[in-house]
């Protein structure tokens, strides 16, 4: 199945660990790395005080099912050291599962599509830079859902 992985991280070297998460995706059991975005600075949302974020968007091909990518996510997470304090707080490092094909999934560990993707420049930039005739179930193309965003605290950071 085609996922979109979003990464975010704001502390210490973020655009390294930003990185290095993505190679890490593509260590994933049955799981290879289609493409990646540029890697975006973005400012943060919800708790202010904080660094920047660096975000990316990445494909992944995978055999995994949607809760086994979430255990990996997790894994590769707690792998470049991310504390949990609060919500919003910041991290190390942040990966969360976009989408999984068009498949839409609400339990108790996952909400897919990400309830919170289609009003995020951070993410919708990104992932319209490798996907933009991608549908968002329900919601339409990406390319048109990033146009009418203002990203005004998005700027693509030089590769
Ligand atoms: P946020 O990414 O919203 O700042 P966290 O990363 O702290 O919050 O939340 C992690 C929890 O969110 C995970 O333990 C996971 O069970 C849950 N979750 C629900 N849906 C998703 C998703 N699509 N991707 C990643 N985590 C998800
Ligand atoms: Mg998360």
């Amino acid at each position: 199945m085609r996922a979109y992985i979003g990464l975010g991280a704001n502390l210490g070297d973020a655009g390294a660990t930003v990185t290095a998460a993505m190679a890490a995706l593509a260590g994933l059991p049955g799981t290879t790395l289609a493409a990646c975005s540029a890697l975006y600075r973005s400012a943060p949302v919800g708790y202010l005080d904080q660094p920047d974020f660096v975000n990316a968007v990445a494909a992944i091909d995978t055999e995994l099912a949607p809760h086994e990518v979430l255990d990996g996510l997790l894994a590769i997470e707690h792998e470049f050291g991310r504390q949990r304090s609060f919500r919003n707080a910041p991290r190390t490092l942040d990966l969360d599962l976009l989408l999984y094909g068009q498949v839409e999934i609400h339990d108790d560990r996952l909400t897919v599509p990400h309830p919170r993707m289609h009003e995020r420049a951070f993410v919708l930039v990104p992932l319209a830079e490798i996907a933009p005739g991608l549908a968002l179930p329900g919601r339409g193309l990406v390319a048109a859902l990033a146009a009418r965003l203002a990203a005004d605290d998005l700027a693509r950071l030089p590769q």
